[in-house]
């Protein structure tokens, strides 16, 4: 192929460098889909959480559940290297109940500490959405966690039309039954957005970073945004502005009346433990004979 005739016009060494690099590339990807199997029940994986940010209050509404995996002798791995593998091998299926477990007691939680709802949203790869588990695995994770199903948002990008788009269909449809919502992530990166906006039942639409990035700087990009949050509000979809890391872009948002968004400008993703969803704002108790008696 290419690569390998570029390798061998560059000198004969590069040949077998190359090869080299191949077959290590291939192993590599074999012991990490090994490792996969059993790092569930290893305990290797985390799950970190991202804020998302309601823009006209200010407030954090719920997070996005983003997933971590410790490996015991390469470090950090970061999920776009192995999340395919793990689609390929199957093993996403037992991760991603996981991560549904996982995400939706510490929404619980949060929600019972904070006083107020606070939701969370959890990817679905195309691989978990033919599952045919998938629905039952997400009811199983409300009912376990106590979670009302409308406080959770389940994430899929275009990818996931790309085989059975019926089937898809049908699971995302019985998935929304059970009240949660469904996001199209990404959006904007696929070749045929607007055909899978049109075919995908869904609830919100994430603008998909790079959009975001440009804004503000003069190109096209603050009008594809505004048209896509346009486009979202005639379709009754929420939006949500991805990878918001200045305050100019925050401010641009601001003025195309973006309702929600994300991004290292209002938080990193984190370890549970290091967010802290602010409780509601306490209701001032009328004062009592004892605690007006009670003031100097
Ligand atoms: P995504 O769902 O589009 O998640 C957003 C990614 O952008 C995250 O990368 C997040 O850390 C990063 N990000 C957020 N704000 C900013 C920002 O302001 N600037 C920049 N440069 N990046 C920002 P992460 O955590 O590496 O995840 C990558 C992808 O892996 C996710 O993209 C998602 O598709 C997939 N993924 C993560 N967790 C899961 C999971 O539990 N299940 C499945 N199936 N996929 C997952
Ligand atoms: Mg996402
Ligand atoms: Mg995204
Ligand atoms: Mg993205």
């Amino acid at each position: 192929d290419l690569a390998m005739y570029l390798a061998k016009s560059s000198g004969k060494n590069r040949v077998v460098v190359y090869a080299e690099g191949m077959e290590r590339a291939a192993q590599t990807k074999a012991e990490l889909i090994t490792d996969l199997d059993s790092a569930v029940a290893e305990g290797q994986f985390a799950v970190h959480y991202q804020p998302t940010v309601e823009l006209s209050e200010g407030v954090t509404t719920g997070y996005e559940a983003l997933l971590r995996w410790q490996h015991p002798t390469r470090g950090l791995v970061p999920p776009l290297e192995f999340i395919p593998l793990a689609e390929e091998s199957g093993a996403i299926v037992e991760i991603g109940r996981w991560v549904l477990t996982e995400a939706t007691r510490q929404a619980a939680q949060w929600s019972r500490q904070a006083g107020r709802p606070i939701d969370v949203a959890v990817n679905l790869s195309p691989r978990q959405l033919l599952d045919d588990d998938v629905a039952a695995a997400v009811r199983a994770a409300l009912d376990a966690s106590g979670l009302p199903a409308g406080q959770l948002t389940l994430e899929v990008t275009e990818g996931v039309l790309i085989d059975d788009v019926e089937a898809v269909v049908d699971t995302l449809r019985a998935l929304r039954l059970l009240g949660v919502r469904i996001a199209i992530d990404d959006f904007g990166t696929g070749y045929s957005s607007l055909s899978y906006l049109r075919r995908l039942p869904a609830d919100v639409v994430k603008i998909d970073r790079s959009f975001v990035q440009d804004l503000g700087t003069g190109g096209r990009s603050t009008t594809l945004v505004a048209s896509i949050i346009e486009l979202a509000r005639s379709l009754h979809l929420e939006v949500v502005a991805e990878g918001v890391e200045t305050e100019e872009q925050h401010a641009v948002l601001g003025r195309l009346a973006c309702s929600h968004a994300q991004g290292y400008l209002f938080g990193r993703p984190q370890p549970a433990a290091v967010q802290q969803p602010a409780a509601a704002v306490p209701v001032p108790q009328p004062r009592t004979e004892a605690t007006l008696a009670a003031r100097p």
